[in-house]
């Protein structure tokens, strides 16, 4: 099924290439009427309460005992609620759900990392990825449907339909994570999701209340408490919100850097002819809470003949020093996509442009593609809204075998 079918908006403008804008759909309300109570702050949840008429003492109490189920317990459904009198359970759940946007397809790849298709309560399909390692297990979150950006090499950037996501659906995908992985109640200790990365579909700074809302509710130290220290926001370079997220977010920065001229990142990261390099490079410096024991993350993509010569290393070095910026570098194989015009640089190449950042004293790992069998790694996500369903698959194949028994 189409997406699109499913709404009844007129479709938003797409954004040019030149002057990308951070325009997204309208957000549905539930049909039901229902307020989901994911992803509200504490406060948030107490004044719901009190708009559905609880006085303010009972809404206070009631607020904290529900936080504490939702978040610690991965409660539902209020009918668990054992503190909560049961008289009270059905004008509860006449009014408020706990929600998780729904399952459409969950996949494993070969190498343990899973891949979750969600789908909205409006019908909208967004990504989810789980990349288990040794020692840590990482939750890669995505914050639109489709992205308003447009880089060249980015499955993502070719989806047409955009919205942002709720904050109630970015930390709904938290929660389904933790339902997946088994990980309720919440433990301080021994979690498999340790981490989040905001690297899924779409660009975080371009719905920043709603990451920022969400981001403090996975943070919040009586629920998910995941520490600021675990979780990482991606931009592509949203330059005037970049002050604004060190101040009111304060996780880690990743920033997609992907080429170190004019020419070559206004091509592949449109977003450049709006904000350069240079202005980029400085907002990374004044954000606050970056020091050599939180360095800020660039990533760069590695494309064939595009932007991995021993220069491009050599001037990537340059302009990290110039700007003085406590950074390590992640070398991103490029992950391939139907209809992409772009290769993989060639693994020595790879190797030569990490061997010349390492060399100047900056660390540059590369990064080892995960789930690139079931299209999970960096760049492949691009939801059923435009790709042919399995079931469709499937049918088509079906069709062919009886077309030539
Ligand atoms: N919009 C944000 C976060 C999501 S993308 C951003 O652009 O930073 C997460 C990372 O994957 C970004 O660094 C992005 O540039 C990279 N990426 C996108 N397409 C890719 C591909 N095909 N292969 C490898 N990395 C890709
Ligand atoms: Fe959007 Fe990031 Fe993909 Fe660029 S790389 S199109 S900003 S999701």
């Amino acid at each position: 099924m189409r997406a699109m079918q499913t709404l009844s908006a007129a479709p938003m403008p797409i954004p040019g290439h030149i002057d990308p804008v951070p325009v997204a759909r309208a957000i549905t309300p539930r049909a039901d009427g229902r307020v989901d109570l994911v992803g509200l702050s504490k406060s948030e949840l107490r004044e719901a309460l009190a708009a559905g008429g609880l006085d303010a003492r009972q809404a206070k109490l009631r607020a904290k005992q529900i936080w504490h189920w939702i978040y610690n317990r991965g409660a539902t459904d209020f009918s668990v609620m054992t503190d909560i009198a049961k008289a009270q359970h059905p004008w509860l759940t006449e009014r408020f759900v706990i929600g998780r946007p729904q399952v459409v397809e969950a996949q494993v790849s070969s190498d343990g990392t899973r891949k979750w298709l969600l789908r909205s309560d409006d019908g909208q399909d967004f990504e989810m990825v789980f990349i288990p390692d040794a020692d840590r297990g990482t939750l890669c979150v995505s914050s639109q449907v489709g992205c308003t950006l447009n880089c060249t090499f980015c499955h993502t950037g070719t989806m047409k339909l955009v919205r942002n996501l709720t904050a109630g659906e970015i930390v709904g995908q938290v929660m389904l994570a933790r339902d997946g992985l088994g990980e309720w109640p919440s433990q301080p200790e021994g979690r498999m999701l340790t981490n989040i990365v905001m690297m899924g579909m779409g660009e975080p700074l371009y719905n920043f209340d709603n990451v920022r809302d969400a981001l403090s509710v996975v943070m919040d130290g009586d629920g998910l408490a995941l520490s600021k220290r675990r979780i990482t926001l991606s931009t592509s370079g949203v330059v005037p919100m970049m002050a604004r997220a060190g101040a009111e977010i304060g996780v880690n920065l990743a920033v997609s850097l992907h080429a170190v001229t004019k020419p070559v990142r206004d091509e592949i990261v449109p977003l450049n002819r709006k904000y350069g390099i240079e202005e980029l490079l400085q907002a990374c410096a004044d954000y606050p809470g970056a020091n050599n024991a939180r360095r800020i993350t660039f990533e760069y993509v590695m494309l064939k003949d595009k932007n991995d010569s021993d220069d491009d290393a050599r001037e990537l070095v340059r302009l990290l020093r110039r700007y003085k910026l406590p950074a390590k570098v992640n070398l991103i194989p490029f992950n391939p996509w139907p209809g992409a015009a772009y290769e993989c640089s060639t693994p020595e190449r790879i190797r030569s442009f990490s061997n010349i950042v390492f060399e100047a004293g900056i660390s540059a790992p590369v990064r080892t593609p995960r789930g690139r069998d079931i299209d999970a790694a960096c760049g492949q996500l691009k939801t059923a809204a435009e790709r042919k369903s399995r079931a469709q698959m499937d049918r088509e194949a079906a069709d062919k075998a009886d077309a030539l028994g």
